[in-house]
């Protein structure tokens, strides 16, 4: 019962900004929980 790497990632759940709760497409290690846009965002 081998599973390709491939297949293994397309099952993962859709990750969600934790800040506007946009879906989060990008798979950039250590991005955290939130979308590109939020990560730019300068208080
Ligand atoms: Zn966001």
């Amino acid at each position: 019962m081998l599973v390709k790497m491939s297949e293994f990632f397309k099952n993962l759940p859709t990750k969600k900004c934790v800040e506007c709760g946009k879906e989060i497409e990008e798979q950039h290690e250590c991005y955290g929980n939130k979308c590109d846009h939020c990560l730019h965002v300068v208080d």
